[in-house]
């Protein structure tokens, strides 16, 4: 039995403010800076470059980290060992993902949905654009993919849990029924990493790729990871073919040979001070399984909607009201969505807002509990009651909302 009051104690949650965004970016882990510091005045300070061999906590030196790392993010989503790196942003790890897809296939069609993040929709545009060979990107609703998947299209690239709403696809049956018509699937987990359990290797998800500063705690600027299934790996040819996913990289051959499977994802230089900071939420995460935090997700977030729902008629939820079908966040909408969010925010509940309409809040286990839930649905009563959002400061929209 995970205990989580355990868990929350390993966090810096600043006082007076009850942290409902860590799917946005989570809260730092209390030991990160000494590690980051360790791994500046002891590593990066008294090794220098011989670190690439000799760093990381466990000496098998920085080089090794991302695939290191990448096994300890794997076991949270249900990959094989050996099949996940990390390194770059999840922006460029879906273009990696989409490109080697599209090379495995002849077929010229790429499924998507209008609720994926526009950065893979984006990343795809200019993918498919710069390829030049008639691909077409095809983004229908969400609940329209199942339908949508014919023999015409060769990648269904799609995000398991909506960004804005929690709502979730059902990542076996998609990828099954994709599967039956010789269809290659790409599933992000940006929303999912840390947040309802994945299991890549039951699904037989071809690809994945995810996030790890939203609800895996790795900080701003975190590395991303992708997964590629092992009967892929070692045929999968890598799009953006920096050195450090050569065979050989100290070779310094003139020619491109792909390494050995997930090592042939790697781009360049991996971010050895980013990956220190992974590694202490890693520690932490060590101590959970994601069937604990699901189960303890699964509560706050019902009692949150309760809580809200006999407070604030005037809030509409936009999440699944049934529990199997929405991730760790809660989603309500209101028209005056952006001022409600920067009065709670202002009075210590962190949630954020998404266009149009949506305050989002995310419930992550690790150090949120009722107690929370509680004090968050207080506020809310409280700000929605007196209408105390209704003020010009709060209707100030900053650059990042
Ligand atoms: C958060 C998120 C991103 C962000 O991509 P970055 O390159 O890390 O900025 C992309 N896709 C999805 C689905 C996300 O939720």
């Amino acid at each position: 039995m995970t205990d989580f009051a355990a868990t929350k104690a390993l966090f810096h949650l600043p006082p007076g403010v009850i942290y409902l965004d860590g799917n946005s970016l989570g809260p730092l882990p209390l030991s990160a800076p000494a590690r980051m510091a360790q791994v500046m005045t002891d590593e990066w300070g008294e090794m220098l470059i011989t670190g690439w061999n000799r760093g990381g906590s466990d000496g098998a030196g920085w080089m090794a980290q991302p695939t290191l790392l990448g096994d300890r993010v794997g076991r949270l989503i249900g990959a094989e060992p050996s099949h996940v790196v990390l390194g770059d942003t999840l922006s460029i790890k879906v273009y990696q993902a989409l490109a080697a897809a599209l090379e495995m296939t002849e077929r010229k069609v790429v499924l998507s949905d209008n609720g994926n993040f526009p950065s893979d929709l984006y990343m795809a545009e200019g993918l498919v654009r710069s390829l030049r060979q008639g691909h077409e990107l095809r983004i229908v609703a969400p609940e329209e993919v199942e339908a949508s998947l014919t023999p015409e299209i060769g990648v269904l690239m799609i995000t398991e849990v909506d960004y804005r709403t929690g709502r979730m696809h059902d990542m076996v049956r998609l990828t099954e029924r994709a599967h039956s018509l010789g269809i290659l699937t790409i599933w992000d987990l940006a929303h999912s990493a840390g947040a309802v359990p994945v299991d890549l290797a039951r699904a037989r998800a071809d690809f994945a790729v995810g996030c790890t500063y939203k609800y895996l705690n790795g900080g701003p600027g975190a590395p991303a990871f992708i997964y590629v299934a092992p009967r892929h790996a070692n045929r999968v040819r890598p799009a953006l073919s920096g050195w450090l996913g050569h065979e050989s990289p100290f070779a310094f051959d003139i020619d491109y040979r792909p390494g050995a499977g997930i090592e042939r994802m790697r781009v360049g230089t991996p971010p050895v001070l980013a990956l220190a900071a992974l590694e202490a939420s890693l520690d932490i995460w060590d101590m959970t399984t994601m069937a604990e935090v699901r189960a303890r997700s699964q509560e706050l977030t019902g009692r949150f909607i309760a809580g809200v729902e006999a407070a604030c008629p005037t809030l509409t939820l936009a999440s699944p009201r049934d529990p199997d079908l929405r991730g760790s966040q809660v989603s309500f909408r209101h028209a005056q969505g952006y001022a409600i969010m920067q009065a709670l925010i202002a009075r210590g509940v962190i949630g954020d807002f998404r266009a149009p309409d949506i305050l989002r809040f995310g419930f992550t286990p690790l150090y949120i509990d009722q107690g929370d839930v509680d004090g968050a649905v207080a506020v809310l009563a409280e700000v929605m009651d007196g209408a105390l959002w209704d003020r010009d400061e709060y209707r100030t929209r900053s650059r990042v909302t």
